[in-house]
């Protein structure tokens, strides 16, 4: 992995010149408290104004013209300082210095609800301050106890990463050939995540030297592999090997998997306890259209891209518009003669004009040479995007206006992005009528957008086909409106089956009780990790964990193994054989998420998304802040689960 230095930055001999060239980079209130950070000089922050914070990211704290233009020179000023002291190793901050430093990022009356958290997320003491602080060899060295891990994806590996740290023993199985989950599968292109690179990735491997601000599939991959080859996990991963089946044995407390490894070969596994990082959002959804299978055609969806059919010259239409269309529909218009994208429901376009920047140049070199500035830019990050959105998705029951929105603060987003919208189609009406949601932004997932997306539009061997499809032909697509399209590709961009957890594996609890019959399509789960009757089968990614605005999901999936490595602390100290989920506990705690889901955007509004699953219930989403999941996924708590 190609380490970014933090503590062990390079020592500083450029010249004001330079260092003013650098400056330019920088993310300033991040600056700002790195070299207070640094030069234990508190007036850089005194004299600075308090940033705000924005719902669509702002660099620079909201500063105007003249504060960036001081604040800058203050930095100036403390890092010519810092260079003619000879670079020495800033002293750790005291708690009093801690606290008046976040003061200047957080509300004091958020500060004192907030702390723990955000010293965990800050990580001064290195990557290592969420690490676990015991041993199996300290606690239960002579039981034997070890854990397999379903899917070496991102979830898969934070788990790993855990246990191995914890010394407790774990296989993981995994289907593809490689780690990286979502991140192998997705090939298409343009695919990177609409999160801040600096903080979607683990707050234990930092170190990854970013080349863009949001990372493209190939750069999250290499990091996933890195992160595989550097805690040294490939040799406990089976590769090749899908579990078919999980069986709870009551007398033994184990779990039996079933296993069809590579060359159809079958085999068995016995563990006590039994961790899904299968993933949400792996499973494609091929729409039910009439005649698919009469295409001639190539045709085939995004996550299953065909890399052997050539798009060069081709007719290509497009059946979807969500956060994966929107990425590849750039690209593939490049390339194509005529596409048609296929659109029924318009996405909310979130502005973000650095989607596809590089990291520049100057932000790396301070990296490379300031202190900390790594560890309080991807504290920035986290803070800026942890709870800021959260007003702007609340429902108000009395809000006069629900057909396009659900509370003030949505409305005011809903006027903001609208305007974005307006003005990147540039003039063209008919395209900003066929672009503008008619239902509240954030009911479903945004997709950020830096003015490529209605540019693309724009071009004209592409067209936004906003009439329905009644079916497709051997040569193409029939709309609603019976007009024939003639096709060579078709891509669909359907999205996947995400509130089908843990398909299509059979998983058989206490009882002889089948997993999915008890969900029966609505997928449930204690903090979205425990269930009743499965016991010791912990659940990473799993129903209601996923965060529409706030924060990075390896934010929550650690926090999940958080809770996953303690419960086992707990079976280990105990001397308990499983941990079983009491159902009064689980159904109570689905109750409260239910009636705060209806509070939030995506569960008032009517409009059809992933979040929902058949039943109309939203079973993917947290509905609270990233405060209350931190604090309750700490550790289990033991009136929670019989303990046999
Ligand atoms: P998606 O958001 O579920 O979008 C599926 C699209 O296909 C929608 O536009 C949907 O229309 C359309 N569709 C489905 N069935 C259809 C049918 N029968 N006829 C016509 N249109 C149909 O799926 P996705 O784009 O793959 O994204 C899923 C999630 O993955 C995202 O929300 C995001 O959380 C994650 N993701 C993230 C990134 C990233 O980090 N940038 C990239 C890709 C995916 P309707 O809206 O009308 O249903």
């Amino acid at each position: 992995m190609t380490k970014t230095p933090t503590h062990k930055t390079e020592p500083i001999d450029a010249d004001e010149a330079e260092l003013r060239r650098h400056l330019l980079d920088a993310q300033l209130p991040a600056l700002l408290l790195a070299l207070t950070h640094v030069t234990g000089d508190e007036s850089l922050l005194g004299d600075s104004p308090r940033p705000e914070i924005a719902l669509t990211g702002e660099p620079q704290g909201g500063y105007n013209d003249g504060q960036i233009e001081t604040a800058r020179e203050r930095c100036l000023d403390a890092l010519v300082r810092y260079r003619d002291r000879g670079c020495p190793a800033p002293s750790h901050p005291t708690p009093e210095q801690l606290h008046r430093w976040l003061s200047f990022l957080v509300e004091e009356d958020q500060l004192d609800e907030y702390g723990p958290l955000l010293l965990d997320e800050l990580a001064l003491d290195g990557p290592e301050t969420r690490a676990p602080r015991w041993r199996k060899s300290e606690i239960a060295p002579e039981r034997p106890f070890t854990v397999a891990i379903i899917g070496a994806g991102m979830s898969g590996l934070a788990a790993a990463v855990r246990l191995q740290q914890a010394e407790i023993p774990f296989v993981i199985f995994e289907r593809n050939e490689e780690v990286g989950g979502t991140w192998h599968d997705n090939i298409y292109p343009g695919c990177r995540v609409d999160v801040s690179s600096h903080f979607y990735s683990y707050s234990f491997a930092r170190g990854f030297e970013w080349p863009q601000l949001f990372s493209p599939q190939k750069v999250l991959l290499e990091y996933f592999k890195s992160c595989a080859d550097s805690f040294g996990l490939r040799e406990q991963i089976r590769f090749g090997t899908e579990v078919t089946e999980a069986v709870f044995d009551e007398d033994a407390g184990t779990w039996t998997l079933s296993l069809q490894g590579p060359e159809c070969q079958t085999d068995a596994f016995e563990a006590n306890a039994l961790v899904s990082g299968m993933g949400q959002l792996n499973r494609p959804n091929m729409p039910e259209i009439e005649g698919m299978d009469r295409f001639r055609g190539a045709a085939f969806h995004s996550a299953q891209w065909d890399p052997n059919v050539s798009l060069e010259g081709k007719r290509v239409a497009i059946i979807g518009t969500g956060s994966s269309a929107c990425q590849f529909i750039p690209p593939v218009a490049d390339q194509a003669s005529e596409l048609t994208v296929f659109q029924r429901t318009a996405p909310w376009l979130l502005p973000t004009p650095d989607y596809h920047d590089a990291v520049p140049e100057g932000l790396v070199w301070l990296f490379r040479h300031v202190p900390f500035y790594a560890e309080w830019y991807r504290f920035w990050l986290f803070w800026t995007t942890a709870e800021s959105m959260l007003p702007a998705v609340e429902v108000e029951e009395e809000w006069p206006h629900k057909e396009r929105s659900v509370g003030a603060r949505n409305d005011e987003t809903r006027a903001m992005l609208t305007e974005y919208l307006r003005g990147a189609c540039n003039g063209d009406e008919a395209l900003f009528a066929k672009m503008l949601p008619d239902y509240p932004p954030f009911a479903k997932r945004f997709v950020r957008d830096n003015g490529i997306l209605p540019a693309t539009y724009a071009r004209a061997h592409v067209t936004l086909e906003t009439e329905g499809i009644e079916r497709i032909t051997e040569t193409g697509i029939r709309t609603r409106d019976g007009r024939d399209l003639e096709v060579d590709v078709l891509i669909y961009g359907t999205g996947f089956t995400a509130s089908e957890f843990l398909m299509p594996l059979k998983v058989v609890g206490r009882g002889g009780r089948n997993l999915h019959e008890v969900w029966d399509g609505d997928a449930r789960a204690y903090l979205g990790i425990t269930l009743p009757r499965f016991p010791n089968l912990f659940l990473l990614y799993g129903p209601n964990t996923n965060i529409v605005v706030n924060g990075s999901i390896i934010f929550f999936t650690e926090c999940e193994v958080d809770y996953l490595v303690a419960a086992i602390r707990e079976l280990l100290e105990g001397e308990h054989r499983a941990m079983d989920c009491r159902k009064a506990v689980h159904d109570a705690y689905n109750e409260r998420i239910d009636a705060a889901n209806l509070r939030r955007a995506w569960g008032a509004a009517t409009v059809n998304s992933w979040y929902k699953n058949e039943t109309g219930r939203v079973s993917q989403n947290w509905p609270f802040n990233l405060l209350e999941f931190w604090k309750q996924t700490r550790a289990p708590d033991p009136a929670d689960y019989d303990l046999i």
